[in-house]
């Protein structure tokens, strides 16, 4: 079996092992395959092999990919993962589904009036700097409900949920405790009023960690492609 095939194959068998683990159904974790770096060509290997959301990071290289597999577009959601300035999001509005890494109104705003109208409201998933680290983007936990409500009142995208990158810890107990955060303010949220269905957490490493704790959404990108 060609490789990228069986690394998928794997990562779904994880999944599916962290599920049963978790008493979840399989289908409650969508795979999100991370491309950064490898060509279209790996890609389109990944969705002969079954995959079906492509998440990317950087705005131009993702372009050229969504282009490159035009010919799949209908059949394919491409979500950006990585962080999104000012001035690049008209192209992101035009041509993605899902967004993930908001961490300011001003972009959802731009966004939200930069979709156009023959397309479906734009997901998005606000960032969340969940382990506090300086140097990491993403709102804090305190400034979430706020830019929450604001981003949900907006006409032409949809809030779905939370997404962060928590910092790389050594065991699965370790790894649990900022997912179990960043579950705990989505549930918030959501006793707020907010009708958000989604936690776009765990990686490679610790997507385990994250489906015991509710992630609906694990984005991987080494597992399958190898390192970059
Ligand atoms: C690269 C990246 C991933 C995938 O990480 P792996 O460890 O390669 O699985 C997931 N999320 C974001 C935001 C990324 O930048």
């Amino acid at each position: 079996m060609a490789t990228i095939e069986h690394n998928l194959h794997e990562v779904r068998r994880r999944i599916a092992s962290a599920c049963a683990a978790a008493a979840r159904p399989e289908q409650s974790v969508t795979l999100l395959v991370v491309g950064k770096t490898f060509p279209a060509a790996d890609l389109r290997a990944a969705f002969d092999a079954g995959a079906r959301c492509f998440g990317e990071n950087y705005v131009a290289e993702a372009l050229d990919k969504i282009s490159a597999l035009a010919d799949l577009r209908e059949r394919i959601e491409w979500h950006l993962i990585g962080p999104l300035q000012a001035n690049k999001t008209r192209a992101v509005a035009e041509h993605f589904d899902w967004v993930h890494a908001v961490d300011r109104l001003k972009i959802a705003q731009r966004l939200s009036e930069q979709r156009p109208a023959h397309l479906p409201p734009l997901q998005l998933c606000l960032q969340v700097n969940i382990s506090g680290e300086p140097s990491k983007s993403g709102l804090t936990v305190d400034e979430v409900p706020d830019v929450a409500r604001a981003v949900a009142a907006l006409p032409r995208v949809r809030l779905r949920g939370l997404m962060a990158i928590p910092a790389p810890a050594a065991d699965v107990a370790a790894q649990r405790e900022p997912h179990a955060r960043l579950r705990e303010l989505l549930m918030q949220l959501q006793r707020q009023g907010l009708a958000l269905d989604t936690l776009s957490m765990g990686m490679t490493g610790d997507l385990e960690a994250a489906i015991a704790e509710g992630s609906t959404l694990v984005r991987v990108g080494t597992a399958i492609f190898g390192a970059r």
